[in-house]
């Protein structure tokens, strides 16, 4: 199965995708990464989609990328005696760390780490930031506010501090817990919420050594003064438009989705742009014309991968979501203009050798209008390379490794083959040629153009660049 796009769809399962036959349906409408959200999975529901989804991948051969996406130190009032409260504005209200339900005056916040980091300026929002507060008062055991924007608060609504640095683990017990669920389950990805430093990263990193990559989803402030080193540190970014959106003015989103787009780009670091893309098709089978475009934008920026959540999670609509975001992707990428937005933002090859051969062989394989990249890549460093100069042919990844195979489905342009190495450089170039052949990438007579590192096998060693031709299934000799 080829797709005939090159960036990537992530679709979040849920409640409406829970079935393997609509996980099968997404995938073949051109879901390449499935998202679970461990906010609202349980452990046992976590085993059920790893077996669907490697049940599709076996019988469709074709390697899919699976992310758990941990909840994080999602941050929650808590309750009311009545419920709710009515909070009128300019009035003085009260979080402090008594366990009793609360009214309008006052109500229990169950994190002390929070109330010992709150400090008065700093800003409290209520529930997606319907509601906010401001400090005037902190210490320890309390924190006094001001109501700044009015509204009804209710039993543990969600709480967002875009002014404080919060002084606990991104990793929550349960976030642990999930990670170490997602860890035995051999999920490609696991997603950090709420992240602010890089140490938060490596936390997970620690844990996961080397078992999951991790993606660090932008969505707080301060991750964005931080953001050049948690790149560093992750193997991917998605820039979270939901609660990034929250934490910050909304017009603030779009730039900050270019920054994150462009740096992630830079560093050749998948990246991915979620939250609201095809948002009404929640409950319309057709987008607005305003999704369309957000999600067109998405692709001219060269982002890897644009996310589907509740679309596809809990909408009435989850498979013609997929379409139309796979729609959507072919048309934008085919159109003349594609190839001229994207190109300028092309990083420079940084000073090593296999910058310098994925460009030379961009250039090449442009030069000579060959239709594929052939890439042999163990670890998968060698594609993420030739991915960032975002080539106008397809790259085809050849690795022995069905876990570099999964991950890289998150990969822009990239169409991963899990192939054993062969006992030469000869024979590894006739069997990648027959790959490029037997999957539609090239037809017999054509050339393409083959990156690796010999002798095969050894991460970091790009240094072959070569032109082979295709003559069809039978040049194998290995
Ligand atoms: C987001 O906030 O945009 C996001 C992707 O995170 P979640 O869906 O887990 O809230």
């Amino acid at each position: 199965m080829r797709r005939q796009r090159r960036t990537k769809i992530i679709a979040t399962l849920g409640p409406a995708s829970s079935d393997a036959d609509t996980i099968e349906r997404l995938f073949i409408e051109g879901a390449d990464v499935f998202r679970i959200n461990m906010s609202h999975t349980s452990h046992e529901g976590l085993r059920a989609f790893v077996s669907a989804i490697r049940g599709i991948e076996k019988k469709h051969g074709r390697p899919i990328g699976i992310m758990a996406d941990l909840q994080g130190p999602k941050l929650r009032l808590g309750t009311f005696a009545a419920g709710n409260a009515m909070l009128a504005p300019g009035a003085t209200f009260v979080l402090d760390d008594d366990p009793k339900p609360g009214d309008a005056a006052r109500v229990y916040l169950p994190h002390p780490e929070i109330l010992s980091s709150l400090q008065p300026g700093h800003r409290l929002l209520v529930d997606d930031g319907k509601v906010r507060l401001v400090v005037t008062e902190a210490s320890r055991k309390r924190a006094v506010t001001r109501v700044e924007v009015e509204g009804r608060v209710s039993d543990r609504k969600g709480v967002s501090l875009p002014d404080t640095i919060v002084t606990v683990s991104a990793l929550t017990p349960k976030d642990h817990a999930d990670l170490e669920a997602a860890l035995e389950q051999a999920v490609d990805w696991v997603a950090l919420s709420f992240i602010q430093r890089p140490e938060d990263v490596a936390e997970a990193k620690k844990i996961a050594r080397g078992r999951a990559a991790i993606m660090s989803k932008i969505e707080k402030p301060q991750a964005i003064t931080r953001l050049a080193e948690i790149i560093e540190l992750s193997d991917a970014l998605m820039v979270a438009r939901g609660d990034l959106g929250v934490e910050l003015p909304l017009e603030r989103v779009p730039g900050l989705q270019k920054r994150i787009t462009h740096d992630s780009r830079q560093a050749g670091k998948p990246v991915v742009v979620a939250t609201q893309m095809l948002e009404s098709m929640i409950s319309s089978p057709v987008p607005t014309r305003a999704e369309v475009s957000d999600v067109a934008t998405a692709i001219f920026d060269g982002a890897d991968a644009i996310m589907l959540s509740a679309e596809s999670a809990a909408g009435k609509y989850p498979i013609e979501a997929v379409q139309t975001m796979d729609r959507i992707g072919q048309e934008v990428e085919r159109d003349s203009t594609y190839h001229a937005v994207i190109d300028p933002h092309r990083p420079n090859p940084e000073a090593t050798g296999a910058d310098a051969i994925s460009a030379a062989a961009r250039q090449i394989a442009e030069t000579l209008d060959l239709p594929a990249i052939l890439c042999l890549t163990s670890s998968g460093a060698t594609a993420l390379r030739v991915a960032r100069e975002r080539p106008k042919p397809p790259i085809v990844a050849l690795s022995p490794k069905l876990e570099t195979a999964r991950r890289l489905a998150l990969l822009w342009g990239t169409h991963c083959v899990v192939t054993e190495d062969a006992r030469d450089v000869d024979a590894m170039v006739a069997r990648a040629c027959n790959i490029a052949y037997r999957e539609g990438f090239a037809r017999e007579g054509q050339r393409v153009i083959l990156v690796a590192g010999v002798p095969l096998g050894t991460p970091g060693a790009t240094n072959m660049v070569r032109i082979a031709f295709v003559s069809g299934e039978s040049t194998e000799t290995d």
